[in-house]
């Protein structure tokens, strides 16, 4: 069966539930996470894709999805989102390496596809018809009921709202996700895979999707969803899978990967000052602006040495939280850090 594949769109929501990720992550998160041991969704092993002789997109990548989860696949231009995005959907083989989803594994035109909703890049929408039209006949072309579609169901969740009876020629960068969003979620699928979903929206429409995938994520959806953003992952996600060279950096709730990272951040009166005295103390392993703060990655020393030696030293420590983001943790896993 046809899966559904759409253009890229959305970001995702917070989610319940820690279960697992490459070797069954848990653990508490601020947020309320799904049973550990809740089924698995999508089991992704040892994964790689090479193009032509040179390029390794993924790299002997592993990660598990649970029912419930929001998993974040985070990772910087290249790192093999799209790549590993494609591979899970059957759009291209894999180079080596298994994916199952629903306990079946992928390959081309499998019928566990449809429980999926996708959104990659992909087919437009037919531009003289309404967005209701398209999705009509997106989910007719299928050879499906339109009874089983739920199409009020997915405009709604999707919040396109009146636009969806204007032909899709007039829409908006945003209203064409929405579309490629209400399309993805035709019949109700199981599972949301969606790639850079809020690629090229502005703000108002990145907090208006985001708000989509809380619903769509309240209503028991497990999502999947490939991300550059930070903040977007951090906000909606329940949990990540940090990726780069297509290899896995880590995976775990966002907790547990922002707290994997010991790292503090420091808000003192003279931040070029604390930044100097602490790039010398030993256990530091690196200190950068990260104003109006600094962030210091430790490697040995704890928290409190850091603030005796500020202290000591006559500067005044008024903050000092043990890390300031996914951000943090991120660069450190990438290597990008700057010192
Ligand atoms: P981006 O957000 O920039 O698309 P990504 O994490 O989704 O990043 P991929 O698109 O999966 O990354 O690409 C991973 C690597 O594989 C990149 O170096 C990319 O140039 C390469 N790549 C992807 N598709 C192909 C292809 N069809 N042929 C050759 N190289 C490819």
């Amino acid at each position: 069966m046809a899966i559904r594949v759409a253009e890229s769109v959305v970001a995702a929501p917070s989610r319940e539930e820690a279960g697992g990720l490459p070797d069954g992550g848990n653990g508490a998160d601020h947020r309320r996470l799904p049973a550990m041991d809740a089924p698995v969704v999508i089991e992704v092993t040892d994964l790689t894709k090479r193009f032509g002789a040179g390029v390794v997109a993924v790299d002997d990548l592993s990660f598990t999805v649970r029912r419930g989860q929001v998993v974040g696949l985070l990772g910087p231009n290249g790192a093999g989102k799209t790549t590993t995005l494609r591979a899970l959907l059957g759009l291209i083989r894999p180079t080596s390496g298994t994916m199952a989803i629903f306990g079946e594994t992928i390959r081309p035109g499998i019928a566990v596809l449809s429980r999926v909703g996708a959104l990659v890049e992909g087919p437009g929408f037919v531009p003289h018809l309404s967005g209701r039209r398209n999705l009509e006949l997106y989910w007719r072309a299928g050879g499906r009921a339109l009874s089983d579609a739920h199409l009020d169901h997915s405009l709604d969740i999707s919040g396109l709202g009146p636009a969806a009876d204007r032909k899709v020629k007039t829409y908006s960068h945003g209203m064409r996700q929405r579309l490629g969003f209400a399309q993805a979620l035709l019949g109700k699928p199981e599972l949301l895979v969606l790639d850079e979903p809020v690629n090229g929206l502005d703000p108002r429409q990145i907090v208006e999707v985001r708000e989509s995938l809380l619903r769509i994520a309240a209503s028991g959806t497990t999502i999947l969803l490939s991300s550059h953003l930070l903040s977007e992952v951090e906000q909606t996600c329940s949990h990540v899978v940090v990726v780069h060279r297509g290899r896995l950096m880590q995976a775990g709730t966002v907790a547990e990967v922002t707290a994997s990272v010991a790292s503090a951040y420091l808000e003192v009166d003279d931040p070029n000052a604390a930044a100097a005295l602490l790039a010398g103390l030993p256990g530091v392993q690196s200190v950068e602006p990260s104003p109006p703060g600094i962030v210091v990655q430790l490697d040995g020393a704890e928290r409190s040495d850091l603030v005796a030696a500020l202290v000591g030293a006559g500067l005044r420590v008024d903050t000092v939280t043990p890390r300031r983001s996914l951000e943090d943790a991120f660069l450190e896993l990438v290597g990008e850090h700057s010192v």
